[in-house]
């Protein structure tokens, strides 16, 4: 792959706003660089814009360098980033797995970038031939998703190896839920493919949605390309303060991971005796995909008692299907009892 020949012109020769704080960043007593306040410290100050001390913590964390991570506000952040940075707008394209995370296509629409979209298998496999063909030379990113939203299956990694070693462009690994799966992360194989580009969140096993967290881990070489596009101060100083907290924290992760699978499990039995439900679809992620009998009906019952689940019957694959967050165990309860007077 090269970098280079995949990069938009005008990044390539874009001379990246230079901040107070990329200028110096050693150590001084008084600054006077920023036109700062000097009252009400600590919020005063202009944030890291490279986010070293957060960096640092998840390198140590996922045993891998510092220089290989990007931190944006949500995972949005760095799949913005490789539209704008990689695909030309009304002339180049990307190719997706359909049902697949919405947010890939708006951040395309809104780069005015061609998705070309290519349905999983029956049972929500893919084939990663049939997205090679749907590519051509304009196609800067393949984008799949694993576990899938709103699947919730893992993808085959053989699958995966296939299309990171035959495409030469970009392939974007979303790993949003990886933790609630059996599967381990591709991220020990960072360094084996030079155009994989994973992405990881705060926003679910983590349980930090509202600081807006997202990780993208790559080679070093697309992670400055990046930090040349980013907004100079894109992640505040109390998200940086509160991850910094939460990393420390990671044993909580972990139960908080293993209460959700467990109550997965639960949920996926006690779903199946339900005479309405048609499919439980096996999970790998904090959410289950469910089809049944008037999805839409039952959607607007749960919503009449409070309860709301995502509708998503209109998606392609996914007739007459609801997706339903794994909850605490008294929401879970409390959906199943909701359900049972259904009958
Ligand atoms: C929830 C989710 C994310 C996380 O997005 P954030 O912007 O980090 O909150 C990313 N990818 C997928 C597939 C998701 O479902």
């Amino acid at each position: 792959m090269n970098l280079d020949k995949l990069l938009r012109n005008n990044i390539k020769a874009l001379k990246p706003y230079s901040s107070a704080r990329d200028e110096f960043s050693g150590e001084a007593e008084v600054f006077l660089d920023a036109n700062e306040n000097p009252f009400n410290a600590p919020y005063n100050r202009y944030p890291d814009p490279l986010q070293w001390a957060v960096k640092k913590k998840i390198a140590e964390l996922k045993s891998i360098a510092p220089e290989k991570i990007f931190l944006g506000n949500g995972s949005d952040e760095p799949i913005d980033i490789i539209f704008r940075a990689f695909c030309e707008p009304g002339v180049d394209n990307m190719v997706s797995i359909d049902p697949t995370y919405g947010m890939y296509q708006v951040a395309a629409d809104i780069n005015n970038v061609e998705v070309r979209k290519v349905k999983l298998n029956e049972d929500f496999g893919f084939s990663a031939q049939k997205l090679l063909d749907a590519s051509n030379l304009y196609t800067k990113a393949i984008f799949v998703c694993s576990p899938n939203n709103p699947t919730a299956n893992l993808l085959d990694k053989v699958e995966i190896v296939k299309l990171l070693t035959e495409f030469d462009g970009l392939v974007v690994v979303d790993e949003a839920y990886i933790d609630f799966s059996p599967e381990r992360s591709l991220l020990p194989e960072l360094d084996n493919y030079e155009n994989l580009i994973i992405l990881q969140t705060f926003s679910k096993a983590w349980g930090m949605a509202g600081i807006r967290l997202g990780m993208a881990f790559a080679q070093p070489e697309i992670i400055r390309v990046f930090n040349k596009v980013k907004y100079p101060y894109n992640i505040n100083i109390l998200t940086q303060q509160k991850a910094l907290e939460l990393l420390d924290n990671s044993q909580e992760k972990e139960e908080w991971v293993k209460t959700i699978v467990d109550e997965r499990s639960k949920m996926v039995k006690k779903l199946f005796k339900l005479s309405f439900v048609q499919v439980v679809y096996p999970s790998d992620a904090n959410f289950i995909l469910v089809k049944m009998h008037d999805a839409r009906g039952i959607y607007e019952y749960l919503t009449e008692q409070k309860i709301i689940v995502r509708d998503r019957s209109k998606i392609a694959l996914c007739d007459d299907c609801l997706r339903i967050t794994i909850g605490s165990p008294k929401e879970n309860k409390k959906l199943r009892k909701a359900l049972k007077e259904l009958i």
